[in-house]
């Protein structure tokens, strides 16, 4: 999962509106951020830099910065590594001029695409998929920026929701499917692209729309130019995990509040008996208080308190100064990360009962070391409630869910996954309540990671025999 940013004036400077808005998006990617724009000689420039936006980035420099068009990326790795050389936007001057490229997504043809390229000479820089689409236009030497743009974004599989800069202007542009959500808003003449609208807010940015699956828009001195990519798929297949947690919950995604969709998954989930739980589960728990895990399980939580009448408590405290447990790349930060971040209130959990309500299990590890610090606090009992449905099978479409093998519901039965966590009980929200809660078409989300429903069947990449792929065929096939 990452951000994209992108800004276009007329006449304004841009690049530290830019840094504001990727601070905005900070929750989507913290290994890396970067700013790119293309200076008076043509050229472009960028600036890069590990760590948060506010560590990788330098405010002064962006703030003077000649830019009246600027794009920028955060970053957590989902293809390639944590590295520099995989910093975005990835940035050329080649032979047609300047461009600068952020991508959120993954691409499931990248492998293919890359040994291609390689045969044709191509030499990769990163390891990151998103080069792809730079050397895939550096390969039509003879064709304008954004017609390579648009014939190398015919290529590539998958999903990417991307902001480009090239001389003829900033493109936004989303993949057929639309995975990954991209948002277009305008303030006076100016016009800013987005991963989230949330991050319109901060600069008095107006939502205007949605970039829409398929679309790739031009924005320059003209206005808006709208085409459409090749590829009209029959359905849409829009990440439901961005409701369910990544998306930050001021955002509006394809007109649906993240806040509301996340608020009636705990309406929801207080009202189901569903078979998503785990013996000896029979209703509504007989509880004293809920308290969600903080903050990805607030609202939801909020919610469920609600409906169920039970009184909501903030009894698990978080340490705002440390990152996402689940966007730290290796097990022992996170497992250390955990006890950093969250800490049980031992006045309100000891000698009583408790729903603790959180988005989701993936590893298990946030959920087990949380239950077993309630307990130190001598809970009297603790449920715990997920708003959303087991996740069973790994996402490659731009989200680093692990392996099959180390996903807690992929090869556990709930009353394992209830004992190795230490609860008393386990409960998940039903796929079906969760696409109701969503509150849009169920043709028009991906739900792969809890169905195994894959674009086209369980190749999981959409070309069929799953050319590409090699660790898609091992892990699901
Ligand atoms: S597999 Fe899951 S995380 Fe990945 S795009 Fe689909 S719903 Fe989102």
């Amino acid at each position: 999962m990452c951000g994209v940013f992108g800004a276009y004036s007329a006449r304004d400077f841009v690049a530290e509106e830019v840094y504001l808005g990727l601070s905005a998006l900070q929750h989507r990617g913290q290994e890396s951020a970067g700013v790119a724009w293309i200076d008076e000689n043509s050229r472009v420039n960028a600036i890069k830099g590990m760590g948060l936006v506010h560590e990788a980035l330098s405010q002064s420099v962006l703030s003077n910065a000649p830019a009246t068009s600027a794009i920028g990326h955060v970053r957590y790795s989902t293809s390639g590594g944590s590295m520099m050389q995989n910093a975005q936007p990835i940035c050329a001057n080649y032979a047609q001029g300047p461009v600068a490229i952020a991508h959120n997504g993954n691409l499931t043809n990248f492998l293919r695409l890359r040994e291609e390229l390689e045969n044709r000479g191509a030499i990769f820089q990163s390891t990151s998929d998103t080069e792809a689409i730079l050397q895939l236009m550096a390969h039509q030497p003879r064709r304008r920026p954004l017609e390579a743009l648009l014939r190398a974004l015919a290529e590539v599989r998958g999903a990417f929701s991307l902001v480009v800069l090239i001389e003829e202007g900033l493109v936004a542009a989303r993949d057929p499917w639309g995975f990954r959500p991209l948002a277009l808003g305008r303030r006076g003449g100016n016009y800013y692209v987005a991963s989230e609208s949330c991050a319109f807010n901060l600069l008095g940015v107006s939502f205007v729309r949605d970039i829409e699956a398929g679309e790739a828009l031009l924005i320059n001195e003209s206005g808006l130019t709208s085409y459409r990519l090749p590829g009209g798929p029959k359905r849409r297949w829009l990440c439901s995990f961005e409701y369910v947690y990544f998306a930050r919950p001021d955002s509006i995604i394809e007109g649906r509040s993240v806040y509301r969709a996340r608020h009636e998954m705990g309406r929801k989930l207080a009202r189901s008996v569903s078979d998503e739980s785990s013996p000896p589960y029979a209703g509504p728990p007989d509880v004293d208080f809920v308290a969600p895990l903080p903050d990805s399980g607030t609202t939801a939580a909020l919610g469920y308190s609600q409906e169920s009448g039970v009184p909501f408590e903030a009894a698990v405290v978080r340490n705002r100064y440390v990152g996402r447990t689940f966007i730290q790349p290796t097990q022992k930060v996170r497992e250390l990360g955990v006890r950093i971040k969250l800490s049980p209130s031992q006045d309100l959990f000891e000698g009583r009962k408790a729903v603790l309500v959180d988005d989701s299990i993936v590893r298990g590890t946030t959920a087990g070391l949380v239950v077993s610090m309630i307990r130190e606090c001598r809970a009297e009992a603790v449920h715990l409630r997920i708003s959303s449905p087991p996740v069973r099978y790994p996402c490659f479409y731009g989200i680093d869910t692990p392996s099959n093998g180390d996903l807690a519901a992929a090869n556990n039965s709930l009353e394992d996954i209830a004992r190795a966590v230490g609860a008393d009980s386990l409960s998940y929200l039903s796929r079906e309540d969760m696409v109701d809660a969503i509150g849009l078409p169920p043709d028009s989300l991906c739900t792969a990671c809890f169905d195994g429903k894959y674009l086209d069947g369980r190749d999981g990449c959409g070309d069929g025999a799953c050319p590409s792929c090699e660790r898609v065929c091992k892990k699901i096939c």
